[in-house]
């Protein structure tokens, strides 16, 4: 187990140390290469990162493709040289610590990868435990039995003929029963049915609980991030846009963006300008506001779908489309009022059909506002931190 910490780290793909790490990266690189992404259209991959991951801790990490989370973890890995700013691992840099003591075990999409051993094609480690012991070591025993894995496929070079959902089943429990250190999962489930992924996830929490092992799993699923950690990183152009448990990003976003990421569907954000106590949109005024929020400034406002409420004398919004959530005895449904599109969510037992039109109501205690140009939430002091 280890702390991990990042501080102002910085990386561009563009200048000369790139080049280095791509000679650097072969052997555990090398057919990743080929593939090169779409080039940037911003400067950085990460800009100025700063963060701090406690010994023994999960952290999810979030964001929308293209946004760096892959690039953070080869970085904490130490596969690849921030162009500034540090990696500590238990407060020493990165490059000081040899690969073979780092015990790093990573897991990617579609396969995993343990850096001081071997490649892509990692060679069983049961065939080194089985060379000097008779008997499968308790340890293995039961990370085979929690993540549902015969050991006979620990045992083998290349796991035969196993689906997408087993193989990735093996390499995680593969990588944790080498004991590593520090374990980071790059969309480890992203090919996964979803079934499957929702049950292999709690054996990975399962195991991460047990064995306390510092651990950064990079999703792009909230749902999974939820469920595999108390601190949720979220991620956007590079950045790190706010640190927190779910809950509290979710009912105190710092921002337009992690408002708009977070929730199924996320906040409905509306633009418009405020005036006189009043909010006016394009579509729609909203009178009588007890916030301060700077006489005709652009402002953003936000609402999440559960908090508009169906209400006599409301604005009238037409029904566009329906989507029902049963398991959740829930219902989304998509409204236009005049030109402007919203989510709202109900339950399921509210009868409404497609181009009916609903009165519907913005409760001022649940409205959100930020600031249009920066993004940053207007109003409330924003929580920020880790
Ligand atoms: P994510 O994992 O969140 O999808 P990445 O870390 O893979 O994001 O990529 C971050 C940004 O860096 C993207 O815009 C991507 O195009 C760029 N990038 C990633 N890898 C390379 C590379 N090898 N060469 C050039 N640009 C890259
Ligand atoms: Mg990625």
């Amino acid at each position: 187990m280890i702390t991990i910490q990042l501080n102002n780290v910085t990386k561009s793909y563009s200048g000369p140390d790139w080049e280095h790490d791509v000679q650097a990266g072969q052997g555990l690189f090398s057919h990743r290469q080929k593939a090169m992404p779409e080039p940037l259209d911003r400067d950085l991959a990460l800009d100025n990162v700063t963060l701090t991951i406690h010994r023994g801790e999960t952290v999810s990490v979030i964001g929308p493709s293209g946004c760096g989370k892959s690039t953070l973890l080869r970085i904490i890995a130490g596969l690849m040289q921030p162009t500034s700013g540090e990696v500590l691992y238990d407060g020493r840099p990165v490059s000081e610590v040899p690969v073979d003591k780092r015990g790093i075990g990573i897991v990617f999409q579609d396969c995993c990868l343990i850096p001081h051993l071997e490649s892509y094609d990692n060679i069983g480690f049961f065939d080194i435990v089985h060379r000097t012991q008779h008997k499968i070591p308790a340890r293995i025993e039961h990370i085979a039995e929690v993540m549902n894995v015969e050991i006979k496929y620990l045992l083998r070079r290349k796991p035969p003929q196993l689906s997408g959902g087993e193989r990735q089943r093996v390499a995680i429990a593969h990588c944790l029963a080498r004991d590593p250190k520090l374990f980071l999962f790059d969309e480890p489930l992203s090919n996964v049915d979803a079934k499957l992924r929702v049950s292999i996830r709690s054996n990975i929490k399962r195991l991460l609980d047990y064995y306390h092992i510092t651990s950064v799993y990079v999703t792009h699923d909230q749902m999974e991030a939820i469920a595999l950690s108390e601190r949720i990183i979220v991620m956007n152009a590079g950045r790190i846009e706010q640190t927190g448990p779910y809950h509290r990003l979710y009912d105190a976003p710092a921002n337009a963006f992690v408002a708009g990421f977070l929730g199924n569907p996320p906040m409905n954000l509306f633009e418009g300008y405020f005036r006189e106590q009043s909010w006016h949109g394009k579509s729609f005024t909203i009178e009588s506001l007890p916030h301060r929020l700077g006489e005709e400034k652009e402002i953003l406002l936000g609402i999440r779908p559960e908090h508009i409420q169906i209400e006599m004398g409301g604005f009238p919004a037409t029904v566009e489309g329906i989507d029902k959530h049963f398991s959740e005895r829930a219902q989304v449904l998509h409204l236009r009022l005049n030109e402007t599109f919203l989510a709202a969510r109900t339950g399921i037992d509210l009868s409404v059909h497609p181009g009916e039109t609903l009165p519907i109501r913005f409760p001022n205690e649940h409205l959100a506002f930020f600031d249009q140009t920066s993004g940053k939430r207007l109003g409330v002091r924003s929580i920020e931190g880790q």
